[in-house]
Protein backbone atom coordinates (compact mmCIF):
# COMPACT_ATOMS: atom_id res chain seq x y z
CA UNK A 1 0.00 0.00 0.00
CA UNK A 2 0.91 3.43 -1.13
CA UNK A 3 1.73 5.51 1.99
CA UNK A 4 2.20 9.09 0.73
CA UNK A 5 1.70 10.16 -2.51
CA UNK A 6 2.81 13.57 -3.58
CA UNK A 7 1.59 14.98 -6.99
CA UNK A 8 3.31 18.16 -8.68
CA UNK A 9 3.37 19.72 -5.23
CA UNK A 10 4.10 24.04 -5.50
CA UNK A 11 4.67 26.73 -2.68
CA UNK A 12 5.67 29.57 -2.64
CA UNK A 13 6.22 32.09 -0.28
CA UNK A 14 5.58 36.00 -1.95
CA UNK A 15 8.03 35.26 -4.64
CA UNK A 16 10.24 33.01 -3.27
CA UNK A 17 9.12 29.58 -4.83
CA UNK A 18 9.92 27.47 -2.19
CA UNK A 19 8.88 23.87 -3.33
CA UNK A 20 8.76 23.22 -7.24
CA UNK A 21 7.12 20.43 -9.01
CA UNK A 22 7.87 17.73 -6.01
CA UNK A 23 6.96 14.06 -6.83
CA UNK A 24 7.01 11.76 -4.26
CA UNK A 25 5.93 8.36 -3.38
CA UNK A 26 6.32 6.90 -0.09
CA UNK A 27 5.06 3.04 0.31
CA UNK A 28 3.71 1.58 4.05
CA UNK A 29 6.33 0.99 6.32
CA UNK A 30 9.08 2.75 4.81
CA UNK A 31 11.95 4.61 6.25
CA UNK A 32 12.49 7.96 4.30
CA UNK A 33 15.04 10.27 5.34
CA UNK A 34 14.94 13.99 3.54
CA UNK A 35 18.39 15.74 3.27
CA UNK A 36 19.52 19.10 1.69
CA UNK A 37 21.10 22.56 2.16
CA UNK A 38 19.13 24.40 4.85
CA UNK A 39 16.27 26.63 2.61
CA UNK A 40 15.77 24.06 0.60
CA UNK A 41 12.12 23.23 1.67
CA UNK A 42 12.39 20.53 3.68
CA UNK A 43 10.17 21.32 6.40
CA UNK A 44 8.09 22.68 4.61
CA UNK A 45 7.59 19.80 2.98
CA UNK A 46 6.50 17.86 5.86
CA UNK A 47 4.35 20.65 7.19
CA UNK A 48 2.57 20.03 3.82
CA UNK A 49 1.91 16.73 4.75
CA UNK A 50 0.85 17.43 7.99
CA UNK A 51 -1.57 20.07 7.17
CA UNK A 52 -0.13 22.95 8.77
CA UNK A 53 0.68 24.32 5.65
CA UNK A 54 -1.58 24.21 2.34
CA UNK A 55 0.22 23.96 -0.78
CA UNK A 56 -0.33 26.17 -3.44
CA UNK A 57 -0.88 23.65 -6.05
CA UNK A 58 -0.60 19.73 -6.43
CA UNK A 59 -2.41 16.64 -4.79
CA UNK A 60 -1.01 15.12 -1.04
CA UNK A 61 -2.81 11.23 -0.61
CA UNK A 62 -2.34 9.26 2.79
CA UNK A 63 -3.03 5.97 2.13
CA UNK A 64 -4.49 6.63 -1.47
CA UNK A 65 -6.96 8.99 0.29
CA UNK A 66 -7.03 12.60 -1.04
CA UNK A 67 -6.33 14.97 2.25
CA UNK A 68 -5.56 18.61 0.96
CA UNK A 69 -9.09 19.52 3.12
CA UNK A 70 -8.44 17.59 6.11
CA UNK A 71 -7.15 19.08 9.64
CA UNK A 72 -4.27 17.98 10.46
CA UNK A 73 -5.98 15.94 12.95
CA UNK A 74 -7.91 14.32 10.73
CA UNK A 75 -4.85 13.34 8.98
CA UNK A 76 -3.73 11.31 11.89
CA UNK A 77 -0.17 12.10 11.28
CA UNK A 78 2.33 12.76 14.11
CA UNK A 79 4.65 15.97 13.36
CA UNK A 80 8.45 15.85 16.11
CA UNK A 81 10.22 19.28 15.68
CA UNK A 82 13.80 20.06 16.85
CA UNK A 83 12.61 22.17 18.74
CA UNK A 84 10.36 19.79 21.06
CA UNK A 85 7.69 22.45 20.93
CA UNK A 86 6.17 20.59 24.34
CA UNK A 87 4.06 22.68 26.44
CA UNK A 88 5.99 24.28 29.33
CA UNK A 89 3.79 24.64 31.87
CA UNK A 90 2.14 21.13 31.65
CA UNK A 91 3.45 17.77 33.55
CA UNK A 92 4.97 15.32 30.97
CA UNK A 93 2.07 13.27 31.76
CA UNK A 94 -0.16 16.51 30.48
CA UNK A 95 1.99 16.68 27.14
CA UNK A 96 1.38 13.41 26.83
CA UNK A 97 -2.64 13.56 27.56
CA UNK A 98 -3.35 16.36 25.51
CA UNK A 99 -3.90 15.53 22.05
CA UNK A 100 -5.30 12.18 23.07
CA UNK A 101 -8.10 13.88 25.17
CA UNK A 102 -8.64 16.00 22.19
CA UNK A 103 -8.86 13.01 20.35
CA UNK A 104 -11.74 12.03 22.53
CA UNK A 105 -10.03 8.58 24.15
CA UNK A 106 -11.57 7.57 27.44
CA UNK A 107 -9.52 7.97 30.77
CA UNK A 108 -8.33 4.00 30.87
CA UNK A 109 -7.18 4.16 27.21
CA UNK A 110 -5.44 7.14 28.09
CA UNK A 111 -3.46 5.78 30.99
CA UNK A 112 -2.98 2.56 29.58
CA UNK A 113 -1.48 4.15 26.16
CA UNK A 114 0.74 6.92 28.03
CA UNK A 115 2.21 4.24 30.28
CA UNK A 116 3.11 2.34 27.20
CA UNK A 117 4.91 4.89 25.86
CA UNK A 118 6.61 6.25 29.31
CA UNK A 119 8.07 2.23 29.64
CA UNK A 120 9.24 2.00 25.82
CA UNK A 121 11.42 5.49 26.66
CA UNK A 122 12.24 5.35 29.92
CA UNK A 123 10.25 7.91 31.10
CA UNK A 124 8.31 6.76 33.90
CA UNK A 125 10.05 8.34 36.46
CA UNK A 126 9.63 11.55 34.79
CA UNK A 127 5.54 12.21 34.19
CA UNK A 128 5.34 14.45 37.42
CA UNK A 129 7.54 16.72 35.60
CA UNK A 130 7.64 19.87 33.84
CA UNK A 131 9.95 20.15 30.55
CA UNK A 132 11.95 22.77 32.12
CA UNK A 133 13.00 20.38 35.00
CA UNK A 134 14.22 17.44 32.16
CA UNK A 135 17.49 17.29 30.34
CA UNK A 136 17.40 18.07 26.92
CA UNK A 137 17.96 14.35 25.78
CA UNK A 138 14.38 13.68 28.47
CA UNK A 139 12.78 16.30 26.73
CA UNK A 140 13.50 15.18 23.26
CA UNK A 141 11.84 11.49 23.92
CA UNK A 142 8.97 13.67 25.87
CA UNK A 143 8.62 15.03 22.60
CA UNK A 144 9.10 11.21 20.40
CA UNK A 145 6.63 9.84 23.06
CA UNK A 146 4.24 12.62 22.47
CA UNK A 147 4.16 11.66 18.94
CA UNK A 148 3.94 7.83 20.07
CA UNK A 149 1.04 8.19 22.26
CA UNK A 150 -1.05 8.88 19.12
CA UNK A 151 -0.59 6.17 17.15
CA UNK A 152 -0.69 8.04 14.10
CA UNK A 153 -0.51 6.55 10.44
CA UNK A 154 2.64 8.39 9.55
CA UNK A 155 5.48 9.70 11.48
CA UNK A 156 7.24 13.32 10.37
CA UNK A 157 10.51 14.14 11.96
CA UNK A 158 11.77 17.41 11.73
CA UNK A 159 15.35 17.46 12.59
CA UNK A 160 14.67 15.72 15.71
CA UNK A 161 18.39 14.80 17.04
CA UNK A 162 20.09 18.14 16.08
CA UNK A 163 19.99 19.20 19.83
CA UNK A 164 21.55 16.24 21.46
CA UNK A 165 25.11 16.03 22.20
CA UNK A 166 26.69 13.09 19.93
CA UNK A 167 26.49 10.04 22.73
CA UNK A 168 22.86 10.68 22.85
CA UNK A 169 21.95 11.31 19.45
CA UNK A 170 23.64 7.82 18.85
CA UNK A 171 21.46 6.41 21.68
CA UNK A 172 18.29 7.99 20.10
CA UNK A 173 18.88 7.19 16.74
CA UNK A 174 18.81 3.41 17.72
CA UNK A 175 15.93 3.66 19.31
CA UNK A 176 14.44 5.15 16.48
CA UNK A 177 15.65 2.27 14.42
CA UNK A 178 13.82 -0.21 16.70
CA UNK A 179 11.07 1.56 17.28
CA UNK A 180 10.47 1.48 13.43
CA UNK A 181 11.31 -1.83 13.34
CA UNK A 182 8.59 -2.71 16.14
CA UNK A 183 5.72 -0.47 15.08
CA UNK A 184 6.40 -0.79 11.13
CA UNK A 185 4.52 3.29 10.90
CA UNK A 186 5.98 5.16 8.03
CA UNK A 187 8.38 7.64 8.92
CA UNK A 188 9.43 11.24 6.99
CA UNK A 189 12.78 12.15 8.94
CA UNK A 190 14.83 15.59 7.73
CA UNK A 191 18.42 15.19 9.07
CA UNK A 192 21.80 16.77 8.05
CA UNK A 193 23.47 14.32 10.00
CA UNK A 194 25.16 11.79 7.59
CA UNK A 195 25.37 8.91 9.80
CA UNK A 196 21.55 9.23 10.55
CA UNK A 197 20.63 9.58 6.78
CA UNK A 198 22.73 6.39 5.79
CA UNK A 199 22.16 4.11 8.76
CA UNK A 200 18.15 4.99 9.23
CA UNK A 201 16.91 5.46 5.71
CA UNK A 202 15.51 2.58 3.29
CA UNK A 203 15.51 5.26 0.99
CA UNK A 204 17.06 9.06 1.01
CA UNK A 205 15.19 11.81 -0.83
CA UNK A 206 17.82 14.89 -1.96
CA UNK A 207 16.69 18.20 -2.36
CA UNK A 208 18.10 21.39 -3.65
CA UNK A 209 16.36 24.64 -3.79
CA UNK A 210 12.95 22.86 -3.55
CA UNK A 211 13.48 20.19 -6.41
CA UNK A 212 13.62 16.36 -5.47
CA UNK A 213 17.20 15.96 -7.30
CA UNK A 214 16.70 12.03 -6.49
CA UNK A 215 15.55 8.80 -4.37
CA UNK A 216 16.88 6.24 -3.55
CA UNK A 217 18.76 3.38 -0.96
CA UNK A 218 21.81 5.22 0.61
CA UNK A 219 24.03 2.93 -1.01
CA UNK A 220 22.41 3.58 -4.32
CA UNK A 221 22.97 7.50 -3.89
CA UNK A 222 26.61 7.21 -2.40
CA UNK A 223 28.00 4.90 -4.99
CA UNK A 224 26.30 6.09 -8.17
CA UNK A 225 25.03 9.46 -7.47
CA UNK A 226 22.76 10.83 -9.84
CA UNK A 227 24.79 14.13 -10.39
CA UNK A 228 27.22 16.51 -9.04
CA UNK A 229 25.53 17.59 -6.29
CA UNK A 230 24.38 14.42 -4.91
CA UNK A 231 27.07 12.91 -5.21
CA UNK A 232 28.87 16.26 -3.33
CA UNK A 233 25.69 15.72 -0.63
CA UNK A 234 25.62 12.63 -0.09
CA UNK A 235 29.28 11.27 2.02
CA UNK A 236 31.53 12.50 4.67
CA UNK A 237 34.74 13.54 4.04
CA UNK A 238 32.80 14.89 0.84
CA UNK A 239 33.64 13.48 -2.34
CA UNK A 240 36.37 15.10 -4.42
CA UNK A 241 35.89 16.35 -7.31
CA UNK A 242 39.23 16.42 -9.86
CA UNK A 243 39.90 19.06 -12.82
CA UNK A 244 39.52 16.87 -15.88
CA UNK A 245 42.49 18.29 -17.54
CA UNK A 246 44.69 16.38 -14.75
CA UNK A 247 42.82 12.98 -15.89
CA UNK A 248 42.00 13.39 -19.69
CA UNK A 249 42.06 9.65 -20.02
CA UNK A 250 39.42 9.39 -19.02
CA UNK A 251 37.31 11.63 -20.95
CA UNK A 252 35.15 13.56 -18.32
CA UNK A 253 33.86 16.96 -17.08
CA UNK A 254 34.70 15.98 -14.08
CA UNK A 255 35.71 13.30 -11.98
CA UNK A 256 34.52 11.97 -8.73
CA UNK A 257 36.58 10.20 -6.20
CA UNK A 258 35.31 9.43 -2.64
CA UNK A 259 38.42 10.57 -0.15
CA UNK A 260 38.43 6.57 0.64
CA UNK A 261 39.21 5.16 -2.85
CA UNK A 262 42.23 7.72 -3.12
CA UNK A 263 46.09 6.43 -1.86
CA UNK A 264 49.35 7.37 -1.39
CA UNK A 265 51.12 5.55 -4.23
CA UNK A 266 54.63 6.65 -5.57
CA UNK A 267 54.59 7.65 -9.16
CA UNK A 268 50.64 8.69 -8.61
CA UNK A 269 48.73 10.63 -11.16
CA UNK A 270 48.20 12.72 -8.54
CA UNK A 271 50.96 14.93 -7.77
CA UNK A 272 50.76 17.84 -5.08
CA UNK A 273 51.77 18.70 -1.64
CA UNK A 274 50.37 17.83 2.12
CA UNK A 275 48.34 21.12 3.46
CA UNK A 276 47.11 19.34 6.71
CA UNK A 277 45.98 15.92 8.13
CA UNK A 278 43.60 14.63 10.78
CA UNK A 279 44.49 11.75 12.60
CA UNK A 280 40.58 10.52 14.16
CA UNK A 281 42.36 7.24 15.65
CA UNK A 282 40.60 5.13 13.12
CA UNK A 283 41.53 7.14 10.01
CA UNK A 284 44.05 10.15 8.66
CA UNK A 285 42.18 12.86 7.08
CA UNK A 286 44.77 14.16 4.89
CA UNK A 287 44.52 17.93 2.50
CA UNK A 288 46.30 17.84 -0.55
CA UNK A 289 47.13 21.02 -2.34
CA UNK A 290 47.16 20.04 -6.13
CA UNK A 291 49.12 21.87 -8.70
CA UNK A 292 46.04 23.59 -9.46
CA UNK A 293 45.54 25.20 -6.36
CA UNK A 294 42.35 22.41 -5.88
CA UNK A 295 41.87 21.04 -2.86
CA UNK A 296 41.71 16.69 -2.51
CA UNK A 297 40.82 15.05 0.78
CA UNK A 298 42.25 11.54 1.24
CA UNK A 299 41.17 8.95 3.95
CA UNK A 300 43.97 6.48 5.31
CA UNK A 301 43.23 3.60 7.38
CA UNK A 302 45.45 3.91 10.57
CA UNK A 303 47.24 6.58 12.23
CA UNK A 304 49.49 8.68 9.35
CA UNK A 305 51.78 11.40 10.05
CA UNK A 306 53.35 13.82 7.34
CA UNK A 307 55.58 16.64 6.95
CA UNK A 308 53.08 19.70 6.48
CA UNK A 309 54.38 21.12 2.60
CA UNK A 310 55.45 17.74 1.56
CA UNK A 311 55.18 16.37 -1.88
CA UNK A 312 52.59 13.58 -1.73
CA UNK A 313 51.48 11.79 -5.30
CA UNK A 314 48.34 9.71 -4.73
CA UNK A 315 46.26 7.70 -7.26
CA UNK A 316 42.82 5.45 -7.75
CA UNK A 317 41.26 2.61 -9.64
CA UNK A 318 39.54 4.14 -12.95
CA UNK A 319 36.51 2.29 -12.83
CA UNK A 320 36.10 3.59 -8.94
CA UNK A 321 35.73 7.18 -10.06
CA UNK A 322 32.44 8.66 -10.97
CA UNK A 323 32.65 10.89 -14.40
CA UNK A 324 30.41 14.00 -15.06
CA UNK A 325 29.51 15.48 -18.02
CA UNK A 326 29.52 18.85 -18.71
CA UNK A 327 25.92 19.31 -17.38
CA UNK A 328 27.17 17.92 -13.70
CA UNK A 329 24.94 14.74 -15.02
CA UNK A 330 27.00 11.07 -14.09
CA UNK A 331 27.94 9.54 -16.94
CA UNK A 332 27.19 5.88 -16.84
CA UNK A 333 30.03 3.04 -16.53
CA UNK A 334 30.51 -0.75 -17.48
CA UNK A 335 31.17 -1.48 -13.79
CA UNK A 336 27.31 0.37 -12.82
CA UNK A 337 25.60 -2.46 -11.18
P1 LIG B 1 14.62 23.84 5.27
O1 LIG B 1 13.75 23.14 6.26
O2 LIG B 1 15.02 22.95 4.12
O3 LIG B 1 15.82 24.49 5.88
P2 LIG B 1 12.32 25.57 4.95
O4 LIG B 1 11.28 24.69 4.38
O5 LIG B 1 12.21 25.90 6.39
O6 LIG B 1 13.77 25.02 4.59
O7 LIG B 1 12.31 26.95 4.18
C1 LIG B 1 12.38 27.03 2.77
C2 LIG B 1 12.31 28.48 2.36
O8 LIG B 1 11.02 29.01 2.66
C3 LIG B 1 13.30 29.38 3.05
O9 LIG B 1 13.74 30.33 2.11
C4 LIG B 1 12.48 30.04 4.14
O10 LIG B 1 12.99 31.29 4.48
C5 LIG B 1 11.11 30.14 3.49
N1 LIG B 1 10.00 30.06 4.46
C6 LIG B 1 9.72 29.01 5.26
N2 LIG B 1 8.63 29.23 5.98
C7 LIG B 1 8.18 30.47 5.67
C8 LIG B 1 7.08 31.28 6.08
N3 LIG B 1 6.19 30.85 6.97
N4 LIG B 1 6.97 32.51 5.52
C9 LIG B 1 7.85 32.93 4.59
N5 LIG B 1 8.90 32.22 4.15
C10 LIG B 1 9.08 31.00 4.68
MG1 LIG C 1 13.99 22.94 8.34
Amino acid sequence: MTALRLTDIQKSYGDNHVLRDVNLTIEDGEFIVIVGPSGCGKSTMLRIIAGLEAPDEGIIELFDEVVNEMSPAQRGVAMVFQSYALYPHMTVFDNFKFSLKLAGLDDAEIHQRITDVADNLSLQDYLDRKPSELSGGQRQRVALGRALVRKPRMFLFDEPLSNLDAGLRMNTRIEIASLHRALKTPILYVTHDQTEAMTLADRIVVMRAGRIEQVGAPLELYNTPANRFVAGFIGSPAMNFISPDLLPELGAESVGVRPELLRVAEDGRLAGKVLHYERLGTDTHVIVQLPDDKKLTVRLVGQWEFDLGAPITLDFEDDKAVLFDAQGDRIPRASDP
